[in-house]
């Protein structure tokens, strides 16, 4: 489990996140939703040990993200993909994938491209295994970010906005991959514009606003007159669509 308890967070006077409580169970798809600035990504980034939080407790499966000696055991279990497809240029795509198995976790290397060349299949890119990330498409770049994140086999996967520097198609490639994991019971903390897709795949939707989770409801209810009862929800909603 995922456990965000009492989350504060400011960048100098500004408040970003402010008393954040939220869990996540194994085989939930749990969508992030909120305007821009509402703290969606300072989430994630708290929850991955990025940002130094100012009060509360996060644990991953037990281990508390501030404490030093046990973030590496919580970044293990909770792989992150980011909006901006950072791969290192100058490593193919299998080699991106298989660095974090043999430099983290000591997976051979034979044995990390093998896995890396299986992930890549999963994801319709059999053929770009060998190629480097200025060779390929957006679309098949984010999905090169997928797998690496998957190469770790995380308990839990966190998608901060994967599909939102892509067109339309890209989109659509990167989501059905995303939805065929979420099938397949993959744990996502998914932070996403892509409304309709949130609510197509998701156990429940977290509305952030201005720093505060307003609403926390299985999906239905959140798409419900449940939702539409809280005056930004409705509003964020009317906006999107
Ligand atoms: P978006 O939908 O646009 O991605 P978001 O919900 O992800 O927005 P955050 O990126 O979490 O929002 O930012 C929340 C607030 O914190 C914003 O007002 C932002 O300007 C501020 N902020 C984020 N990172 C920093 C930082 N490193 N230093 C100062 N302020 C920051
Ligand atoms: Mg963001």
């Amino acid at each position: 489990m995922i456990s965000v308890s009492g989350l504060r967070k400011s960048f100098g006077a500004a408040t970003v996140l402010d008393g954040v409580d939220l869990e996540i169970r194994q085989g939930e798809v749990v969508s992030v939703l909120g305007s821009s600035g509402s703290g969606k990504s300072t989430l994630i980034r708290c929850i991955n040990g990025l940002e130094k939080i100012d009060a509360g407790k996060i644990t991953v499966d037990g281990f508390d993200v501030s404490k030093p000696r046990e973030l590496s055991e919580a970044r293990k279990r909770s792989g992150t993909v980011f909006q901006l497809f950072n791969l290192y240029p100058h490593m193919t795509a299998v080699q991106n994938i298989a660095l974090a198995p043999v430099e983290v976790l000591k997976v051979p290397r034979k044995q990390a491209e093998t896995e890396a060349r299986e992930l890549l299949q999963s994801v319709g890119l059999t053929d770009r295994a060998d190629a480097y990330p200025s060779q390929l498409s957006g679309g098949q770049r984010q999905r090169v970010g997928i797998c690496r994140a998957l190469a770790m086999k995380p308990s839990y996967l966190l998608l901060d906005e994967v599909t939102s520097a892509l067109d339309p198609e890209m989109t659509s490639e990167v989501l059905s991959i995303l939805a065929k994991l979420a099938k397949g019971g993959t744990t996502m903390v998914f932070v996403t514009h892509e409304i309709e897709f949130a609510r197509s795949i998701s156990s429940r939707i977290a509305f952030l606003d201005k720093g505060t989770l307003i609403a926390d409801l299985p999906t239905e209810e959140f798409f419900s007159d449940k939702g539409m009862a809280l005056p930004r929800v409705a509003q964020f909603l009317s906006k999107m669509r």
